[in-house]
């Protein structure tokens, strides 16, 4: 028994979609295509061509961004897509099931709901700032687990979860489970070190995105990072010819070392802008709560959320209610934004910056 023999059987034992073939050097006759580009066409790939079943060139060059090898990495539309992937592959309609910690990103509980997995909640201890209950997780594990999410640092609350904690779950799991390990906003963190548990333990599964500190969420860029046989099973899980030709440009020039030190800057300023907020934001009459924050949003807790919410409205400022949630009660989570804009947040809510 091994992590592989989770997946479900009919994806295990599926021959992958074949491809009309892809190479370099010859008059392409084999796809249907147009031979002529559209007008407008600014790409060096050309429009009017399918883009590569998969982009191999931006799997090796995300592979290089995150320290792994470009067949540990699937290119997914966003990291939502991983997100549908990995259900899809790990869960049997009506039979399988995940286990979400909630209060938490709520695409996990949405792309179950389309497999028809079920859901097992063992939510996080409010009590101890919002943090993972591993040996609840580990005693509530069923036969019919297959996945957990944990998402770090998490969204809505905030808080990273220790590496230690993941790798105590993920060794708890062995050949029982996979730990998707959503690092959606791990470049805000003061560690980001996820990752390493790739090489330490086949039944770990990390997500990223472009969508947050790389300023890429108009291109849907995701990255599904796992041991490259899981990673292999997966591909066939997601159709060929997914990647947009346009999208996968856009974010090889981003991800051009050149433009490292734009991203960089911009990383450190959300920082910066965020820890100048979170006094500020205490500020604030009626708030009872500034949760501490790894990522580029902060919640906050307040005795009339619903009040704070339509003030930062009328002010041209829109943030998220979440005080529907009886898990994130006064709660409201605030992104942080450019200067101009937060202070502009900041007045809305009667606080001089
Ligand atoms: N994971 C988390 C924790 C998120 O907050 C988000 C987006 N808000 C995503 C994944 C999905 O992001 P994307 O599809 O843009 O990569």
């Amino acid at each position: 028994m091994t992590v592989l023999d989770l997946i479900r059987p009919e994806i295990r034992t599926m021959r992958p979609y074949r491809s009309a073939q892809f190479a370099a050097g010859f008059a392409r006759l084999n796809a249907n295509e147009n031979p002529w580009r559209p007008p407008g066409d600014s790409t060096a790939a050309g429009l009017n061509w399918y883009p590569e079943p998969r982009p191999f060139e931006l799997a090796a060059a995300l592979a290089a961004h995150y320290g792994v090898a470009p067949d540990q990495v699937l290119v997914t539309r966003g990291s939502s897509e991983a997100i549908d992937v990995l259900i899809r592959g790990f869960c049997r309609a009506g039979q399988d099931e995940v286990v979400i910690c909630p209060p938490t990103f709520g695409m996990y509980e949405t792309y179950a709901q389309i497999q028809a997995a079920s859901i097992r909640r063992v939510p996080l201890r409010r009590e101890a700032g919002y943090s993972l209950d591993v040996a609840r997780i580990l005693a509530e594990w069923q036969a019919s687990s297959r996945l957990v999410f944990v998402c770090t640092p998490n969204n809505p609350t905030g808080n990273s979860v220790p590496v230690a904690a993941i790798r105590d779950l993920a060794a708890g799991l062995r050949d029982r489970g996979v730990v998707v390990v959503d690092a959606a906003y791990a470049e805000f963190a003061a560690a980001d070190d996820a990752l390493a548990l790739l090489s330490e333990h086949d039944n770990v599964v990390v997500l990223r995105t472009l969508s947050k500190a790389m300023a890429l969420a108009g291109v849907r860029c995701g990255a599904l990072l796992a041991n490259s046989d899981l990673a292999g099973l997966l591909s066939c899980v997601l159709p060929p010819y997914t990647f947009p030709t346009l999208c996968a440009e856009a974010v090889l020039r981003c991800l051009d070392p050149a433009q490292a030190g734009e991203w960089q800057r911009r990383i450190v300023e959300i920082k910066l802008e965020r820890e100048r907020l979170l006094p500020l934001l205490a500020r604030i009459s009626g708030i009872r709560r500034v949760w501490p924050s790894d990522a580029n949003f902060i919640l906050v807790e307040a005795t009339d959320a619903p009040a704070l919410v339509a003030a930062a409205r009328a002010g041209g400022v829109l943030v998220r209610d979440f005080s529907w949630d009886p898990a994130l009660p006064g709660s409201i989570r605030i992104t942080v934004g450019t200067p101009a804009q937060n202070d502009q947040l900041l007045r809305a809510v009667g606080v001089t910056p």
